[in-house]
C-alpha cells in the first residue's frame, strides 16, 4: 500500500476529547505493550472519540469498522474479486491495518457473529499474525498495528455475547457518561451553546438516565446532548430542540414520551 492509500487513515487534525479519569495513560501504556484494548460502555458516550483522539497523538492511521451481524470473516480479512484481468485479491480493513501499522477499531464487535469474531484471535495474542487462508498468505502484523473493539454491555443477552476466549484478550477500559460539569463542558464546546445552557441539557440527561430500566432499554446519550445543543444553536427553541433530539429517538411509548416531555419543560 502506498503512502498515499495510507494518507487517507491519518487524523490530520488533533479532535477535541475531554479526557474523563486515567484513560489517556492507560490507553498509552496498553498501546506500549501492544495489549488489545476494549472500551466498554453505552452508545454515545465518546468512544469513538477517544479511539480518535488516540490515533492523532500516537500519529497512527485509524481505520474504523462498524460491525454488523451480516458481516462475515471475509468483510473483515479480504476476498477475491472478479475483474477485467480475472481475479484479484482485494485486503479487508482488518488485514489492511495490520500491513500498514494502523489502529483499527472495531465498534460494536458483539453485533458481528461468533464465527466472525474468531478471526481476530490470533492478532491478539503473541503470533500478531493474521492467516489469510484463502489466499495462502500469513500477515505478520506490522509493529505499530494495535487492536481495539468497543462492547455495549447493556444491549448484551445471552445469545449475544463475546466469548470469554475473545474477551480476555483485551484490557478493557469503563466509559460512561463523564461526570455533570465535565459532561456539560463536552457539550457547550461540541454544540457551541453557552455554559448555562448546557447546564440545562445534562440536567434534562440525568432525570432521563434515572429512567433507564424503567421503561428506557438505553438513558440520553451525550452524543444526543451535542444535537440538541447544536440546534438551540442554531435558534431552534430549546423546547423543540430537545423534543427532536432528546425525547423522540429514544421511545416510541407514548407515556414514556410524555415523561421525558415533562422533564424537557421543567428546564425549558
Ligand atoms: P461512542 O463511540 O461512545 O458511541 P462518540 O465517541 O461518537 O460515542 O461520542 C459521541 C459524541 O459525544 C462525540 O461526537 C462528541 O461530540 C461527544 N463526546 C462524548 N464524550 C466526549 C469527550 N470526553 N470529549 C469530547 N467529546 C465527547
Amino acid at each position: 500500500m502506498s503512502e498515499q492509500d495510507i494518507e487517507q487513515y491519518r487524523v490530520h487534525e488533533a479532535p477535541y476529547y475531554r479526557p474523563v479519569g486515567d484513560e489517556l495513560e492507560l490507553y498509552r501504556a496498553a498501546y506500549d505493550a501492544r495489549m488489545p484494548v476494549m472500551l466498554k460502555g453505552p452508545t454515545g458516550c465518546g468512544k469513538s472519540r477517544f479511539v480518535e483522539y488516540m490515533a492523532y497523538e500516537l500519529g497512527r492511521p485509524l481505520i474504523t469498522v462498524a460491525c454488523n451481524e451480516d458481516m462475515t470473516a471475509a468483510d473483515l480479512i479480504g476476498r477475491y474479486l472478479l475483474d477485467a484481468d480475472g481475479t484479484r485479491w482485494q485486503d479487508g480493513p482488518l488485514t489492511t491495518a495490520a500491513r500498514i501499522g494502523a489502529i483499527c477499531y472495531l465498534d460494536e464487535v458483539v453485533e458481528a457473529r461468533q464465527d466472525t469474531t474468531v478471526v481476530i484471535h490470533p492478532l491478539t495474542d503473541h503470533r500478531r499474525t493474521l492467516p489469510l487462508e484463502k489466499k495462502g498468505e500469513l500477515v505478520h502484523a506490522h509493529q505499530d498495528f494495535h487492536l481495539v473493539i468497543s462492547y455495549n454491555p447493556g444491549y448484551q443477552s445471552l445469545l449475544k455475547d463475546l466469548k470469554q476466549s475473545t474477551k480476555q484478550r483485551f484490557g478493557a477500559l469503563d466509559f460512561s457518561y463523564p461526570e455533570a460539569a465535565v459532561e456539560a463542558e463536552v457539550v457547550a464546546h461540541e454544540g457551541g451553546v453557552d455554559a448555562q445552557t448546557a447546564d440545562k441539557l445534562v440536567q434534562i440527561a440525568h432525570r432521563a438516565r434515572n429512567l433507564k430500566g424503567h421503561g428506557l432499554d438505553e438513558g440520553i446519550s451525550t452524543r444526543l446532548l451535542v444535537y440538541a445543543a447544536s440546534l438551540i444553536a442554531k435558534g431552534i427553541a430549546p423546547a423543540a430542540a430537545c423534543t427532536m433530539t432528546l425525547v423522540r429517538p429514544l421511545t416510541d411509548d407514548p407515556d414514556m414520551r410524555e415523561t421525558l416531555d415533562q422533564a424537557v419543560a421543567t428546564y425549558f
